[in-house]
């Protein structure tokens, strides 16, 4: 975990990820503040192959700016930019057009920056590991998306409890979306997910995207689920 950081947070990064298999490195998500958080690692844009984008919220997509003018312009590569279904539109036509849609050379395209890949049929393979999208529940009438990742670990992405997805893929790990705050329309809260989720399935969930105050909340969350995500953390796939 690159970050475990709500979007309000200061004392952590931007909820983004990063799979590494095959010597390669695929991110899932680029937010904000991915520059810093893959120097924490002792790594830079340019150590990064490819990128898989949940939805188009700046915790999670504005950090391609950065990814895709320094690789174009410093390392001469275009890394490969994995799309969910819809996305495309609302990420360059609504987001990146107005800053990465006209360079020095003239008039630009997503495709310029990076080898996109719209993923029609809902899943990928990276260096070998299998992805499985599925639509999660975050911002209504809104694409959003969270992973299935080698039929063991699932990612919810930024989204309101999913009972009966992680009841269909029945994961062995599971990262959740987390809100600290008693209610949000577009986040899952500490006290939804207990309500929603049983004991035995809490025991294998690990909360992400929280807010600065988790220490507030460690034990309850510690006895009442896995734990939650520390930035840093890593999980075997
Ligand atoms: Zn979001």
């Amino acid at each position: 975990m690159l970050g475990v950081g709500h979007s309000e947070a200061l004392k952590h990064w931007n909820n983004n990820a990063m799979v590494e298999a095959g010597g390669r490195r695929l991110l899932i998500d680029a937010g904000y503040t991915i520059k810093f958080a893959l120097q924490d690692l002792g790594l830079g844009l340019a150590d990064v192959h490819a990128v898989f984008i949940t939805h188009a919220h700046a915790d999670h997509c504005f950090g391609l700016e950065r990814l895709g003018y320094e690789c174009r312009f410093q390392h001469g590569f275009r890394p490969t930019l994995y799309l969910p279904p819809g996305v495309y539109e609302e990420l360059w036509e609504h987001t990146l057009k107005g800053v990465m849609g006209q360079v020095g050379e003239g008039p630009a395209e997503l495709d310029d920056f990076f080898d996109v890949v719209l993923l029609e049929d809902m899943s990928f393979e990276f260096e070998g590991i299998q992805f499985q999208l599925f639509q999660n529940q975050h911002t209504p009438q809104k694409p959003s998306y969270g992973l299935f990742i080698n039929n063991h670990l699932m990612f919810s992405g930024d989204t309101r409890p999913i009972p009966d997805l992680v009841e269909k893929f029945t994961p062995e790990v599971i990262l959740h979306d987390a809100t600290l705050s008693d209610w949000n329309p577009v986040h899952a809260s500490v006290r939804e997910l207990r309500e929603t989720y049983p004991f035995e399935v809490r025991q294998r969930m690990h909360l992400m995207s929280y807010e600065d105050n988790f220490e507030q909340h460690r034990l309850e969350v510690e006895s009442e689920f896995a734990g939650f995500v520390r930035q840093g953390q890593e999980f075997a796939l």
